[in-house]
């Protein structure tokens, strides 16, 4: 019989009331836990003392899983059973993960639905399966620390993360048997680690270079609460890129042909332990044994330094990008709050600091930062605290809306929008008589249903017939805390109604896991590229017309043939380039155009002062010669 435990008179009855819940960091690279213990947040190690997991499952034959850095060990041994950066596949079906290339070196079984499921010789698993063999050892660890049953945890998701994402999150939670108090955006966990939620209002940037992406988010603390004003970055852009970067050169130095993938991953483990010894130390020296072959190697931190720079300066054009998005300057940003292990570069560093003109946040260890702000929000919603008000907003990352005639998109709610949110409008039918309608649900910036991502259909029927365009249906949608949708058609006259909580075309059904990836989506990512290539060509564009439009008024006036033939080149390349794909030539191909024409734009301006003070009007002159 279990005894029954009674508090001694006097004795704080606070331990037995304490409800034990846990902020989790579902990293691509490393996943970590954190709990408030004694009112301080503080990550759990395991039972060796390491407080990063790494996020590795590997797969044994006889139904033995390894997760952590056991598994880590085996990631050029046992490629195909040891499954990292697991959290890239999150959501995705196979055309995506196909499109991921070398990123995703596994064999993937592909059936009917499309279901991306990683063949391993412990059987097919679904990337929803191993993120959930990675919570369940950070629950075990959790449980085993805190010396009880956690009531429930606040996991971590990027703040790009679309509903498929955020679902399968939610799913392999549910599979680790989790009860999900909240998913919460990694930059507002980060900027609440900080406290800066009991700060100074205004802008926050929140800078996160992990294992495998980096991501830029801006956001406004105002009156308490945390709005994300925009949010950005690199999907394919981290610490792993700046170890390729590095191999790569080792390589080449010490002549070594990469012949096979183990080669490569062996490389790419000594140049992470390169670049992690160069962020303390000037120079290290690597020492690679492969085969009968012995070498060594010494790299400075400059010769680093210039190997990963145009990586880093990606970042910081991203951040560009994100403040423009976010509508504010440089200056305006309060606090820059610095989040995953590759902040540590020195380089990094001090890029960040050189764009946004002071000195980033990095007390809290940038690997723990997201999972102790996640702890931080879980003890408040477990209902520890029960007198905090703190309240958390994100954003959605993808316009949501409808299909309406002739495939377009009718976008309903913005990307960028805080959430919760609920936003109707209203409809009508097409044809006299019309009795049902089909609401196809979208998500996406492009204009044509076809280029969107499809979350759903459902279907209205009831409604009475009428005249074209005489019914009136109101659409609601309404996205909830952890940024998943709802949505709801009203016929306005009869009241019929109807409505979908939208999961992505997959989900935990009562039937197995197996059934869970259905359906293949179009890639978000690819929609936020195609929107910011459309910006870049769109600011070619004003840039080249309103050049030409001052040529053919001036040029002859202010600038000599052969400077006339020289710009008439630089705007014939931006031309070229504008009409490429590649975003960022077309950003240089810009500011190149500008800087050649500066000389030209003051000459004018010159011009124009002196003409104006005769006496003449600017048009005037133009037309005079
Ligand atoms: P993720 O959020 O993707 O899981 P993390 O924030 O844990 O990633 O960051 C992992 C990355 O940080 C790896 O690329 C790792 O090599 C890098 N990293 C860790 N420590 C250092 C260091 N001292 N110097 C440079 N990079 C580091
Ligand atoms: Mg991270």
């Amino acid at each position: 019989m279990a005894l029954l435990q009674i508090a001694e008179p006097g004795q704080s009855e606070a331990p037995h009331q304490h409800k034990l819940a846990v902020g989790i960091d579902l990293g691509t690279t490393n996943s970590l836990v954190a709990s408030v213990k004694s009112g301080e947040a503080v990550t759990l190690p395991d039972f060796k003392g390491e407080h990063l997991l790494p996020s590795v499952v590997r797969y044994m034959p006889c139904g033995n899983i390894q997760v952590g850095a056991e598994a880590r060990t085996f990631a050029s041994e046992d490629p195909y059973n040891t499954i990292i950066s697991v959290k890239r596949l999150m959501g995705r079906g196979s055309e995506e993960v196909n499109a991921l290339g070398d990123e995703a070196p596994y064999h993937f079984e592909s059936n009917d639905g499309g279901m991306p499921y990683i063949k391993t010789t412990a059987g097919a698993k679904s990337p929803v399966q191993v993120s959930a063999d990675i919570l369940e050892s950070l629950v075990f660890r959790a449980e085993e620390a805190l010396g009880g049953e956690l009531v429930g945890a606040v996991i971590t998701v990027p703040a790009y993360f679309d509903d498929a994402q955020r679902q399968a999150t939610k799913d392999a939670a549910k599979i680790a048997n989790i009860k999900v108090l909240r998913l919460l955006s990694e930059p507002t966990a980060a900027a609440v680690a900080y406290g800066l939620d009991q700060g100074k209002e205004g802008v926050i940037a929140v800078y996160d270079l992990g294992g495998g992406t980096f991501d830029i988010s801006i956001l406004r603390l105002n009156k308490g609460v945390f709005e994300v004003l925009s949010t950005g970055g690199d999907s394919a852009l981290g610490g792993d890129d700046l170890d390729l970067a590095l191999a790569q050169w080792m390589a080449e130095q010490l002549q070594i042909e990469v012949s096979d993938n183990s080669i490569s991953r062996y490389l790419l483990e000594k140049a992470k332990w390169v670049k992690e010894q160069l962020s303390d130390a000037d120079e290290v020296e690597a020492l690679i044994s492969l085969g009968e072959e012995n070498y060594s190697l010494t790299v400075t931190r400059h010769q680093f330094d210039a190997l990963v720079l145009p990586l880093v300066k990606k970042t910081i054009r991203a951040c560009r990008r994100a403040l423009k998005d976010a509508a504010v300057d440089a200056v305006d940003v309060l606090e820059v709050v610095m989040v995953g292990g590759s902040t540590r570069v020195p380089l990094v560093r001090a890029e960040v600091q050189a764009f946004f003109g002071r000195e980033p946040h990095i007390k809290i260890d940038p690997d723990r930062v997201v999972a102790i702000g996640a702890a931080i929000q879980a003890d408040v919603l477990a209902g520890n605290k029960p007198d905090s008000d703190m309240l958390l907003l994100d954003v959605i990352p993808l316009s949501l809306g409808l299909e309406t005639m002739g495939g377009l998109t009718e976008k309903i709610i913005h990307r960028n929008t805080s959430i919760p949110v609920a936003r109707a409008q209203e409809f009508t039918t097409y044809q006299d008589g019309q009795t049902a309608m089909a609401i196809h649900v979208v998500q996406g910036e492009r204009e044509l249903v076809s280029d969107c991502r499809s979350l759903a259909r459902f279907e209205l029927r009831g409604i009475p017939p009428m005249a074209a365009g005489a019914a009136k249906i109101r659409v609601t949608f309404q996205v909830d805390a952890d940024g998943l949708l709802g949505v709801e058609a009203k016929e306005l006259t009869s009241g019929v109604e109807s409505r979908i909580q939208v999961k992505p075309s997959y989900g935990l059904g009562d039937a197995e896991i197996a059934e869970m990836l259905k359906a293949s989506y179009l890639n978000a990512a690819e929609d936020k590229d195609a929107r910011a290539l459309r910006e870049q060509q769109v600011e070619a564009d004003r840039l080249i017309v309103s050049l030409k439009d001052a040529l053919s008024v001036d040029g002859e006036k202010l600038l000599n043939a052969d400077e006339r033939e020289q710009l008439g080149w630089e705007i014939e390349k931006l031309v070229v380039l504008r009409n490429g794909s590649d975003v960022i030539a077309i950003e240089q191909g810009i500011s190149a155009l500008s800087k050649a024409s500066d000389e030209y734009a003051s000459r004018r301006m010159d011009f124009n002062i002196q003409k104006a003070l005769q006496g003449h009007s600017v048009d005037e002159l133009g037309e005079s010669k």
